[in-house]
C-alpha cells in the first residue's frame, strides 16, 4: 500500500483523482485550503479507512512521510486564479518549492499539474510539448500561465539538480461532475445558464476553439503519468484532441439541456487564446497508448446529470 498527498484534493479534478487512488488500495492525504475546493466534493470519502483530510495552504512548507505527492493545488478558473492574482503565483511558485523540498527529502515521486495555458495564445497548432509557447507575461493571465511555467523549471532544476523523481503533465481543458457551479469556466457556466433558462454567455463572436476532456480520462492519463518509466519526466500533454468552438459547445449545450436560453455575446476577455489542442502523441507513446475514450456529448450528458441533481438540492 502506498501513502500518497494530493495537494488541491478537495478541488474538482483533485476529488476524482483522491476517489481513485483509494480505489486503487492506496492511503490517502488529501491536502487543501478550500479556496476553491470544498468538504463536499469529498463528502463521500470521509468515511474511507484510509483517507485523511488536512486543511493546510502549500505556500507554507508541510512535513509528511508519504511515496508520492500529486501537487494539484492553484485555482484553474480565470475568474479564480485572477482574484488574487499575486497569490495565484504564490501558490504555484512557493507551492511548487514547499512540496519539491518535501519530496526531495523523504525521497518521494512527484507529479505536477502543469497547463496548456504554458503554451498561451499558441501560434503553433496542435500544440506539443516541444513549442515554447506564446505568453503575456504582464497581462492578467500571467499569474496563471508564468507560475506554472516557473513551476514547471523548479521541478526540471530540482530533478536535474537534486535528483527528485518528478513527473510533469500539462493538462488540457477539463471538464465534469464537482466542477464549481459559480466556476467561471466555460462548460459549467454554460450548463448552469441553460439549466436555469439564463442568457447563454458567449465570449467574442463563439469562434475561438478548446479541446475538452473529460474528467475521467485526464485521471487515466494521470495515474498513468505517475506508474510511467522511471527517468520519463514529461512534460506531456493530456488532453482531448477533438476540438470545438464556443458556439458549437453552446448549440451542443442547449440541445442536450433542451433549454429555451438564448445565446448572448460579451467582450472576448484579454490575452483569450483564440485556439487550443493538444498533440497526444508523447503520451500515446509513453504512457501505454493512453488516449481519451468519452466524447463530449456524452461527457456532457454526465455533467449536466450531475448539475441537474446539484440545483434541485
Ligand atoms: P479547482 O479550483 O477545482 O481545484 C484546485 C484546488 O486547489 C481547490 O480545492 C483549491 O481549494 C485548492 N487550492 C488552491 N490554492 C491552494 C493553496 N494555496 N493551498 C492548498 N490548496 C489550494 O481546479 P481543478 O480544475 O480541479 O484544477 C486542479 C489542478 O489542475 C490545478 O493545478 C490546475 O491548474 C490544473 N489544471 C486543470 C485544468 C482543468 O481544465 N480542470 C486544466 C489545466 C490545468
Ligand atoms: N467563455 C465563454 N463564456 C463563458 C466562459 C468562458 O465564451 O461564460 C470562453 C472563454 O472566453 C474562452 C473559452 O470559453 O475562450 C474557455 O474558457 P475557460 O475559462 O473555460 O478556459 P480557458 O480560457 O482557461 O481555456
Amino acid at each position: 500500500m502506498k501513502k500518497i498527498l494530493v495537494t488541491g484534493g478537495a478541488g474538482f479534478v483533485g476529488s476524482h483523482l483522491c476517489e481513485r487512488l483509494l480505489k486503487e488500495g492506496n492511503e490517502v492525504i488529501c491536502l487543501d485550503n478550500y479556496f476553491t475546493g470544498s468538504k463536499r466534493n469529498i463528502e463521500h470519502l470521509m468515511d474511507h479507512h484510509y483517507f485523511e483530510l488536512v486543511r493546510h495552504d502549500i505556500t507554507n512548507p508541510y512535513m509528511v512521510e508519504v511515496d508520492e505527492i500529486y501537487n494539484l493545488a492553484c485555482p484553474a478558473s480565470p475568474v479564480h486564479y485572477q482574484y488574487n492574482p499575486i497569490k495565484t503565483v504564490k501558490t504555484s511558485v512557493m507551492g511548487a518549492i514547499n512540496m519539491l523540498g518535501l519530496a526531495k527529502r523523504v525521497k518521494a515521486k512527484i507529479l505536477q499539474a502543469s497547463t496548456s495555458e504554458v503554451y498561451g495564445d499558441p501560434n503553433v497548432h496542435p500544440q506539443p510539448e516541444s513549442y515554447w509557447g506564446n505568453v503575456n507575461p504582464i497581462g492578467l493571465r500571467s499569474c496563471y500561465d508564468e507560475g506554472k511555467r516557473c513551476a514547471e523549471t523548479l521541478f526540471m532544476d530540482y530533478h536535474n539538480q537534486n535528483n527528485v523523481d518528478i513527473k510533469i503533465i500539462r493538462i488540457f481543458n477539463t471538464y465534469g461532475p464537482r466542477m464549481h457551479p459559480q466556476d467561471g469556466r466555460v462548460v459549467s457556466n454554460f450548463i448552469v445558464q441553460a439549466l436555469t433558462g439564463k442568457d447563454i454567455t458567449i465570449f467574442g463572436d463563439g469562434t475561438q476553439t478548446r479541446s475538452f476532456q473529460y474528467v475521467d480520462d485526464l485521471i487515466e492519463g494521470t495515474i498513468r503519468m505517475m506508474g510511467s518509466r522511471s527517468g520519463f519526466t514529461g512534460p506531456v500533454n493530456i488532453g482531448n484532441p477533438v476540438e470545438f468552438t464556443m458556439l458549437q459547445l453552446a448549440n451542443e449545450v442547449v440541445e442536450l439541456t433542451g433549454s429555451k436560453s438564448k445565446i448572448t455575446y460579451l467582450p472576448l476577455p484579454q490575452d483569450d487564446p483564440m485556439q487550443r489542442q493538444p498533440d497526444i502523441s508523447l503520451a500515446r507513446k509513453e504512457l501505454n497508448n493512453w488516449a481519451p475514450k468519452v466524447p463530449l456529448k456524452e461527457g456532457l450528458k454526465y455533467t449536466i446529470d450531475y448539475f441537474e441533481k446539484l440545483l434541485s438540492k
